[in-house]
């Protein structure tokens, strides 16, 4: 648990109370270590739940323990939502899962995913099927990230109408963008990404994962340039000069300057990165562009199976973007995240299940 900004996180004792009507216990298979968790450890970002708190809310798991009414989830391998949706208010009812005012983030909310088991609604609980995923090679710790990492980017892609013909920029290949690059790309987008990292290992990895182009910043004298270059990729590849897409994934004040600069007519930019920093951008090239900028709060469970099936159907590639490590570290793996020592997502394992 976490007991304060930058404490060593400290072993707790949990209360394993019986679940509630509606409510199941999961007992925690992986939990992923996102830069959202490493905010609230180091940057001061405060949470919601006070102190002491789990923190952690890409989370997979097995059912043991249901409440009245949702029996039929016990035993089941499950992925928990990062964003928790009531399921009843006016705003669930009209699919608007990601704004429910009355949501729970694990570790934020309540209590998180680095722990050996979470008591969570039943609302909106993924159900993994194990014989798919034993077939694809994966394992339920692996798959934990599907809770954000790769869903969070699905929801964003699907709001951006992300289809066959369309020119995506990925903004940032670390953390989010390497698996938006590939969320784009298994939606069948042709994909540019665009880094300042020279890390030839990590360029590898993002073209495997599906970029036809990688550009790497420090090759080109500004952004003008870099987006002549773009126009020169569409134009060979057949796409259209118009309505990039470009999600914005580095969470960094210049990458969302670069997001900006990279607008043509019709553009989306996605905001999936996020930062407490303030930037200063002129918001009528919007209006000049008639382009639209679209924020996304987590992903809606209803569009979980959809992300599920990408990775199932190995479409999208989560076994060699993630590493698994026994939730006892989860110290010198906070430390080892926040230096950018990982080039993959961490997840951590409640020790048990790793045997
Ligand atoms: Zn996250
Ligand atoms: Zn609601």
């Amino acid at each position: 648990m976490m007991a304060g900004p930058d404490q060593p996180m400290v072993k707790v004792p949990m209360d394993l109370r019986a679940p509630e009507a509606g409510e199941v216990l999961v007992e925690i298979a992986g939990c992923g270590v996102c830069h959202t968790d490493l905010d609230y450890f180091y940057n001061g970002v405060p949470t919601k739940h006070p102190l002491p708190l789990a923190l952690g809310h890409e989370i997979s798991g097995r059912v043991v323990g249901a409440g009245a009414g949702v029996e039929s989830w016990m035993g089941k391998a499950v992925i928990i939502p990062a964003v928790i949706p009531c399921g009843a208010c006016d705003l669930c009812r009209r699919g608007k899962q990601t704004i429910c005012r009355s949501q729970k983030m694990p570790g934020y909310d309540i209590q998180g995913g680095f722990a050996t088991h979470i008591m969570v609604p039943s609302t909106g609980l993924c159900e993994v099927d194990e014989d798919r995923l034993d077939a694809v090679g994966l394992t339920l710790p692996e798959v934990s990230v599907i809770a954000d990492a790769v869903t969070t980017p699905y929801q964003a892609a699907i709001q951006a109408g992300i289809g066959t013909d369309s020119l995506v920029i990925v903004i940032g290949i670390g953390g989010l963008g390497g698996y938006s690059v590939q969320v784009a790309a298994a939606l069948g987008a042709k994909v540019v990404a665009i880094t300042s990292k020279t890390d030839p290992g990590m360029i590898a990895d993002i073209k495997s994962s599906g970029a036809s182009l990688v550009l790497n910043l420090k090759d080109f004298p500004g952004m003008r340039e870099v987006k002549k270059e773009i126009g020169a990729f569409a134009k060979a590849e057949g796409l259209r000069s118009t309505e990039w897409i470009i999600m914005e994934c580095s969470g960094s004040i210049q990458g969302q300057q670069n997001a900006f600069d990279l607008m043509v007519h019709g553009s989306t930019i996605c905001v999936v990165g996020y930062i407490m920093k303030t930037g200063e951008f002129r918001l009528s090239n919007l209006m000049a562009y008639h382009a639209r900028a679209l924020g996304n709060w987590g992903c809606s469970p209803d569009l979980y199976p959809g992300a599920l099936d990408l990775v199932l159907s190995g479409r999208i590639d989560v076994k060699n973007f993630v590493e698994c490590r026994p939730l006892d570290s989860i110290n010198e793996t906070f430390v080892a995240v926040h230096d950018h020592k990982l080039s993959r997502r961490a997840v951590m394992v409640p020790v048990r299940a790793l045997v």
